[in-house]
């Protein structure tokens, strides 16, 4: 059985500035008036670095969740120029931080990199979003699941952590291009997933499984009978309040 509640995550990229905080007010102040639903799911937004402290600050006493979109694999301080350890991260008051991200992977973020920055942001008390996914030529060579076992079983080590991590299941091929998975096959992956992670840490506890990729208000109309989907990691239409808020009100429609 999926657990009850569901997420809706923002990831802004490289967007944002101060007064963008106003998408943020737009969205809690939807998540208020939607007494009908709003027990029944949770909000969290990835701004940039830039935005962390200020974002933790003014949404500290609101429904919207802060997370980080990244961390450095070393914790605490050092000589790593540009760099953010979990430690700081934490020290902001954000709880979640996005890892794994297929983006970041692109530019050099291996399995054992990924493995370290789970590690140290769970020993901080992060919330880790954990993001795994098999590229174009890997589904067309259908290797889907054995790429997201591996993903899966370089990283997570015990079934202690499970329940501080939230896996975001995202096919390469499906970010920022408007491509989605069917409904079957999401469903699918989803299910083969939750069954094997269940096996494998031999633990009762449902994992949480997200889907990520071109989730806007039509997607989400497709999606939301999947009852293995846990909630969704929303790239681009994190961006804007409404586009944000339609993904949600589709959803509960
Ligand atoms: C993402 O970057 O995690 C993502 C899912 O992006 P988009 O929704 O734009 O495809």
């Amino acid at each position: 059985m999926a657990s009850s509640i569901k997420y809706f995550i923002g990831n802004w990229k490289m967007f944002g500035i101060p007064s963008s905080y106003k998408i943020l007010v737009n969205i809690n102040r939807y998540f208020y008036r939607d007494k009908k639903n709003n027990k029944k799911y949770k909000i969290i937004m990835a701004p940039p670095l830039t935005l962390l402290q200020d974002y933790s600050k003014k949404f500290k006493s609101s429904k919207i969740y802060i997370s980080a979109q990244n961390c450095y694999h070393k914790d605490n301080f050092g000589s790593h120029t540009g760099q953010v350890s979990p430690f700081m991260i934490k020290k902001l008051g954000v709880k979640y931080v996005i890892i794994g991200h297929s983006e970041n992977r692109e530019s050099g973020e291996t399995n054992e990199i990924i493995k370290e920055k789970v590690k140290i942001a769970l020993k901080n008390n992060l919330i880790v979003i954990f993001c795994i996914g098999e590229n174009k030529s890997e589904k067309r060579k259908k290797k889907t699941f054995g790429v997201l076992k591996r993903q899966i079983l370089k990283v997570i080590k015990n079934k202690l952590s499970l329940r501080n991590i939230i896996i975001a299941y995202e096919p390469i091929w499906s970010i920022g291009t408007g491509m989605v998975p069917s409904k079957n096959e999401l469903q699918k992956n989803t299910a083969m997933l939750k069954k094997f992670i269940k096996r494998k840490f031999r633990s009762n506890y449902n994992p949480r499984i997200l889907y990520g990729g071109s989730v806007d208000k039509n997607s989400v109309k497709e999606f939301k009978s999947i009852n293995e989907i846990d909630g969704f990691l929303i790239g681009g239409a994190s961006k804007s309040s409404k586009n944000f808020i339609d993904i949600i009100k589709n959803f509960y429609k």
